[in-house]
C-alpha cells in the first residue's frame, strides 16, 4: 500500500474533502475503524462536529499525531523501562554537558539562556535523521558543529532512562503493524521528518491518504480592515466586534479571535473578554508562571539575588498573602510604613537599623510607639526566619530539599489548607500544577547532582513554562488563541489582531545557536527563517479561508515601545482579491461612542452619554447620570473647577470653623507655610497628609536631613561652647581647636544619621560629606569676624520655646488676638553692650529673604521666624530692661555664607502684628486656595508633592489658579500673579532645621 497526498482548499473544501476521505476508507462500511490525524485537538474536535452533521460520523478517532504515537509506541518505551522525559530533565543533561564541555560555550555555559537555547536546539535535532546531523555536524559552522556534538552528549546522557517525542513517533513507525489500517492526516502544518517517518510506516501497512491543504489566496469572505490605536484598543474592539455579531446572531463558538504574537494579546483579549462576560477556550492570557502560586515559590526562592532588600521583598508582600509562622497575615502595611521609617534600603539594614529604630520608636513612650517598636522587631524577626529557610545564596542542596521548601512556602503563605481551598478556581489549579512540577523537580536527585536555590529556581521556571496550559472547554465560548490555532477550523466570524509589519509577518527570531546556513544543511528538516514567514502568510490565508467573514485589526502604534505600526503587506494582497471594508478606530473615545454594541456595562453608560452630549443634551440631565452618585458629583467637580470662583472642589471651605491657633503654641514656620500656600498647608496641616519617602530610591540625603545634620552639628559644637568645655570666641573669633571640635560634632552626628537610613548612596554620601564638612569649616570662618566684631558670647544654642514645658513666645496683637509660639532658636549671642543676637541657620537659598529689613522683619508678611526669636530671647533675657535684638538668618555655601540681619525695635512690629493677623483671618476664612508656582523645567526636584504626585509639573494647576483669582476673595488674599508678593516658600529648595 502506498500514502497518497491529495490537496484541498482551506475551509468547507477541505471538510468535504475530508467526508469524501473517510468515505473513500471506510468503503461503504461506517463502523470501519478510521484514524484522523489532526494538527490540534480543536481542530479534532471541529472536524468530527462537521462530519457528524453532515452525513454522519462513527468508528473515527480523531487524535495528534504525538498522541497517536504515544498510543502506538508508549508501551513499547514504557516496557523497555524507559520514562518519557521532561523539561527540567532535558535541562539537567544540557547543564550537566555544558559544564563538562571545554568548548566554545565554556564561558557562558551556567547562564539560564545558553541552556534554554541548548535545550530547544536539541529537541529540534532530535527529530532530524542521524546523516544531516553527521552533515550538519562535519560540514556546519563552528558554532553548529559545537552544538551537534553536546546534543549528542545529551542524547547519551538521556537515552538509557528517558524518551522523548522523537523517541515516541520512532516507537510507534516500528509499531505500525498494529496500527488501524486506515488513516486520514487532515490539513497536516510543517511536518518533521520523525513525522514523516511514521505516516511512511503507516502507509507500509495500510492505507494514508494525507489531506493537505492548497496556499492560496482565500475567495468568498468578507473582509473589514480595522486600524485602531494601539493593541489594548484593538482588543477592545475585537470584544465589540464579538458582541455585535452575538447580537446578530451568530453563536460564540463560531467565532474566533486569533493573534500574530502571544504577547501583549493574550492577556489583553483575555481581559477584555473576562471584563465582557463573554464565555471563551484557548490560549490562557495569564500564564502558569504568573499565577500566584508560581510567583510565590519564584519569588521567595529568587528573593535575595542582591541580599533581601525592602524594596524586593515589599514588592513581594504586596502580590503574596503571606502568613507569620502561627497563620496570621503579616501586617504588610505596618511593616512596609516602619521599614520606611527606619531607612530601611539594603540587605544589611534589617539588623542593626532596625533594631535601633525600635530602640528610638520605644523611647518615645506612647502606647502606638510601643507597638510599631514591637513590629519593627516582629518584621526583624521574619527576615531572619526568611533567611533561615533560604540558607546561603550559593549552598548546593538535594533537589528535594529544594521542593519541600517550596511546598512549605506555599502551605504555610498561602494560609494551609483552609487558605488553599478559598483560592479562586484558576489559582488553586495553578497551585496543583506548580506542587505537580515541584514533586517532579524533586526526584531529580537521582539524575543530578544537588544544585544551588537559584538553579533549581531557573529549572522550575522552564518547567512551568513549558506548558502553555488552556483554558474552557474546546468548543464552548469563543476561540481563543494564536493564529495556527484557527488553521482547518470553520468559523462565521474570525478577528484576527496584530495584523502589522512586525508580527505578521514577524521579523526572523533572534538565532542563537543555528542560523540559515547551518540549517540549510538539513535539506528543510530545520525551517529557516524565510520558512517561518512563509509559514504565517500560509496561515492566515488558510485561517481566512475557514471564515464567512473576517476582521483584521491593525495597531496604529505601540504605547510601549513609542513607535508607529504600518498595515501588514498582506491585507494589500487580500484586498486585491476580495471586497474589503475599511475604518478606523480614532480613538478609546470613539471606538466607545461609535461602537454598534457596547461590550461591557460602563461602555454602554459612556456610550449613551456621549450620544446625548453630540445631540446637545445637558449631559447633567441625563438619566444614567442621576442614577450614579460617582458621576454627579464628577460633573459638578469638573463645573466647579472650571469657574472663576473658588468652590468646595478648589479649596473653599469657608462654611467651616477652622482655628488657626488651636491650644497649643503654633511654630512660626507653619504659620509661614499659609502664606507660601493655603492649599498646601490644608493638606499638611489640617488633613495631616505627607508625602511618603521610599528610601531604597534615595540616592542623595534629602536637603531636610542635610539641615537637620548641619543643625545638629552645630549645636553640639555650641554646647560645649556654653558648657565651657571650648573657649568663648576671642577678640580674634573662633580659632583652631573650635574648627576641629565643630568637625568632630559633624563627624558624630553623620554617623548617627548613617545609622537611620537617611543619606542615601554610600558613593554620594562621601563626596557629601565632604562637602558639607568644608562649608562649616568655611561658615565658622565667616561666623569669626562676626563673632569678634560684636564682641558677642555665645549664651544658648537650639533655645526651645513652646514646647516641652518652655513657656511660649508671646506676641499680643493689637485686636487683643494673644499669639503664642513655639519652636527653638539655633543660636542666641549676647553683645558686650547687652544686645542679643538671634541667628537661625540656613542651608538652602536666600532669594526669598531679601526683602527682610529693619521695618518689616517679615519680608511682606511671609517670613515670621526672626521676631517669633526675638520674642523668645527677650524672654530668655528674663525680667528687667527689654535689651535690643538683632535677628538673623546665617546661610550656609548655597547662599555664599550670607546674612539677612534685622534690629528688631520698636519700628518693627506693627508689620509683624499685621503679617500675623492676615495669616490669621486668612486662615480663619477657609479660604485655601492652591497657589502653584508657573510650571518650569525640573531635573529632579520637586518641591511640593501634594499637586504634582507624579512630578509632571502644575501647568494646569497654575491655569487654574490664575482662573480662580477672579473671585475677590482670593484676590483679597494673595494679590495678583507676577506682583510683588514674593514667590511661595512651598516652592523653593529652602530647608533648615
Ligand atoms: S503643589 Fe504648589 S499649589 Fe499645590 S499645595 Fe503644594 S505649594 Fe500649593
Amino acid at each position: 500500500m502506498a500514502l497518497q497526498r491529495l490537496t484541498t482548499p482551506y475551509g468547507p473544501p477541505a471538510l468535504r474533502a475530508l467526508r469524501e476521505a473517510v468515505d473513500r476508507l471506510q468503503q461503504g462500511d461506517p463502523l470501519a475503524p478510521v484514524t484522523v490525524l489532526v494538527h490540534s485537538n480543536a481542530v479534532g474536535v471541529a472536524a468530527r462536529r462537521w462530519l457528524a452533521a453532515n452525513g454522519g460520523i462513527a468508528a473515527a478517532q480523531f487524535v495528534t499525531a504525538f498522541r497517536f504515537a504515544e498510543l502506538l509506541g508508549g508501551q513499547a518505551l514504557a516496557e523497555s523501562g524507559k520514562r518519557p522525559v521532561s523539561t527540567p530533565v532535558v535541562d539537567v543533561a544540557v547543564r550537566q554537558v555544558l559544564a563538562a564541555s571545554s568548548g566554545i560555550f565554556q564561558p557562558i555555559a551556567q547562564h539560564q539562556a545558553t541552556i534554554t537555547a541548548l535545550r530547544n536546539t536539541y529537541r529540534d535535532l532530535r527529530h532530524v535523521s542521524v546523516p544531516l546531523r553527521h552533515r550538519l555536524g562535519a560540514s556546519g559552522s563552528a558554532r553548529a558543529r559545537e552544538v551537534v556534538r553536546l546534543c549528542a552528549d545529551v542524547h547519551r546522557t538521556l537515552q538509557r532512562d528517558w524518551y522523548d517525542e522523537a523517541d515516541l513517533l520512532h516507537s510507534a513507525g516500528r509499531a505500525a503493524a498494529s496500527a488501524p489500517c486506515r488513516t486520514v492526516v487532515f490539513l497536516p502544518q510543517r511536518l518533521r521528518p520523525t513525522e514523516q517517518a511514521l505516516l511512511d510506516a503507516l502507509a507500509h501497512h495500510g492505507e494514508v491518504l494525507l489531506l493537505e491543504g492548497e496556499h492560496r489566496l482565500p475567495a468568498g469572505v468578507g473582509l473589514d480592515v480595522v486600524d485602531a490605536s494601539d493593541a489594548d484598543e484593538e482588543a477592545r474592539e475585537a470584544v465589540r466586534t464579538v458582541v455585535a455579531a452575538v447580537h446578530d446572531g451568530t453563536p460564540l463558538h463560531r467565532i474566533g479571535i486569533v493573534w500574530s504574537r502571544n504577547e501583549p494579546y493574550a492577556r489583553l483579549v483575555g481581559e477584555h473578554l473576562h471584563a465582557a462576560g463573554i464565555p471563551w477556550n484557548g490560549r490562557p492570557g495569564i500564564a502558569l508562571h504568573e499565577r500566584l502560586a508560581a510567583r510565590l515559590v519564584l519569588d521567595l526562592l529568587r528573593l535575595d539575588r542582591r541580599g533581601i532588600r525592602r524594596a524586593d521583598l515589599f514588592a513581594l508582600l504586596a502580590h503574596v498573602p503571606a502568613r507569620l509562622a502561627d497563620g496570621t497575615l503579616v501586617p504588610r502595611q505596618r511593616w512596609e510604613r516602619l521599614s520606611r521609617e527606619a531607612g530601611l534600603a539594603g540587605d544589611a539594614d534589617w539588623a542593626d537599623r532596625l533594631t535601633a529604630f525600635s530602640e528610638r520608636t520605644r523611647a518615645r513612650g506612647q502606647d502606638h510607639h510601643q507597638r510599631d517598636a514591637d513590629a519593627a522587631l516582629q518584621l526583624q524577626a521574619f527576615v531572619a526566619d526568611l533567611r533561615n529557610q533560604l540558607g546561603e545564596p550559593g549552598a548546593e542542596l538535594p533537589w528535594q530539599h529544594w521542593a519541600d521548601l517550596g511546598h512549605r512556602f506555599l502551605h504555610r503563605w498561602l494560609g494551609g489548607h483552609r487558605g488553599i481551598a478559598t483560592l479562586p478556581t484558576d489559582e488553586f489549579e495553578a497551585y496543583t500544577a506548580v506542587q505537580a512540577a515541584l514533586d517532579r523537580l524533586g526526584r531529580l536527585d537521582a539524575l543530578a547532582q544537588p544544585v544551588t536555590r537559584v538553579i533549581f529556581a531557573h529549572t522550575l521556571q522552564s518547567e512551568l513554562d513549558s506548558a502553555p496550559g488552556r483554558v474552557g472547554r474546546i468548543g464552548v465560548g469563543v476561540h481563543v488563541g494564536p493564529l495556527s490555532f484557527a488553521v482547518g477550523q470553520p468559523f462565521e466570524l474570525l478577528v484576527v489582531v496584530g495584523t502589522c509589519e512586525g508580527l505578521l509577518p514577524a521579523p526572523p527570531p533572534p538565532e542563537a545557536l543555528l542560523g540559515d546556513a547551518d540549517r540549510a544543511l538539513t535539506d528543510g528538516a530545520l525551517p529557516i527563517n524565510a520558512d517561518l514567514a512563509a509559514e504565517q502568510h500560509r496561515q492566515l490565508w488558510a485561517a481566512l479561508a475557514g471564515t464567512k467573514r473576517a476582521v483584521l485589526l491593525t495597531p496604529r502604534g505601540d504605547l510601549r515601545a513609542t513607535a508607529l505600526r504600518q498595515p501588514s503587506r498582506w491585507i494589500a494582497e487580500l484586498a486585491h482579491g476580495m471586497p474589503t471594508q475599511a475604518r478606523s478606530v480614532p480613538s478609546f473615545a470613539a471606538g466607545l461612542a461609535d461602537a454598534a454594541f457596547p461590550a461591557t456595562l460602563s461602555q454602554h453608560r459612556i456610550r449613551a452619554l456621549t450620544h446625548a452630549a453630540r445631540s446637545g443634551q445637558p449631559v447633567a440631565e441625563h438619566p444614567v447620570m442621576r442614577s450614579l452618585q460617582p458621576l454627579r458629583l464628577g460633573v459638578a467637580m469638573i463645573a466647579a473647577r472650571a469657574l472663576p470662583l473658588l468652590t468646595e472642589y478648589d479649596g473653599d471651605l469657608s462654611g467651616l470653623s477652622i482655628d488657626p491657633l488651636g491650644d497649643r503654641p503654633v511654630s512660626p514656620t507653619r504659620l509661614e507655610a499659609w502664606v507660601s500656600c493655603p492649599h498646601g498647608w490644608f493638606m499638611r496641616y489640617v488633613l495631616g497628609l505627607q508625602p511618603v519617602e521610599q528610601p531604597d530610591e534615595q540616592m542623595q540625603i534629602t536637603p531636610r536631613d542635610r539641615g537637620t545634620l548641619v543643625h545638629a552639628a552645630l549645636d553640639q559644637f555650641h554646647r560645649q561652647v556654653i558648657d565651657g568645655l571650648l573657649p568663648q570666641p576671642g577678640p580674634d573669633g573662633w580659632g583652631a581647636q573650635h574648627l576641629e571640635a565643630l568637625l568632630a560634632a559633624f563627624q558624630e552626628q553623620a554617623g548617627q544619621l548613617e545609622q537611620e537610613g537617611a543619606t542615601g548612596r554610600a558613593a554620594f554620601w562621601r563626596s557629601e560629606q565632604s562637602r558639607q564638612r568644608y562649608e562649616l569649616a568655611t561658615w565658622l570662618q565667616h561666623d569669626s569676624v562676626f563673632v569678634a566684631g560684636r564682641h558677642a558670647q555665645v549664651i544658648a544654642s537650639e533655645h526651645r520655646f513652646g514646647s516641652g514645658g518652655t513657656p511660649p513666645a508671646v506676641i499680643e496683637l493689637p485686636d487683643g488676638t494673644v499669639v503664642r509660639l513655639a519652636g527653638s532658636v539655633d543660636r542666641i549671642d549676647r553683645c558686650d553692650d547687652g544686645t542679643l543676637v538671634v541667628t537661625d541657620h540656613k542651608t538652602g537659598g536666600a532669594d526669598s529673604f531679601r526683602d527682610i529689613t529693619d521695618t518689616d522683619p517679615t519680608a511682606g508678611g511671609t517670613k515670621l521666624q526672626l521676631p517669633a526669636y526675638a520674642a523668645a530671647a527677650v524672654a530668655f533675657a528674663g525680667a528687667g530692661a527689654i535689651p535690643p535684638v538683632v535677628a538673623e538668618y546665617a546661610f550656609l555655601g548655597k547662599a555664599d555664607y550670607k546674612r539677612v540681619t534685622s534690629h528688631i525695635g520698636e519700628s518693627a512690629w506693627p508689620k509683624v502684628y499685621d503679617a500675623l493677623q492676615h495669616v490669621l483671618d486668612g486662615i480663619r476664612s477657609g479660604v485655601f486656595v492652591a497657589r502653584p508656582e508657573k510650571s518650569q523645567f525640573r531635573l529632579s526636584f520637586v518641591p511640593c508633592e501634594y499637586c504634582d504626585p507624579d512630578h509632571l509639573g502644575t501647568a494646569e494647576r497654575w491655569t487654574q489658579f490664575e482662573r480662580k483669582l477672579a473671585d475677590p476673595r482670593v484676590a483679597g488674599l494673595l494679590g495678583e500673579p507676577g506682583d510683588a508678593t514674593p514667590a511661595p516658600t512651598g516652592h523653593e529648595e529652602t530647608v533648615d532645621g
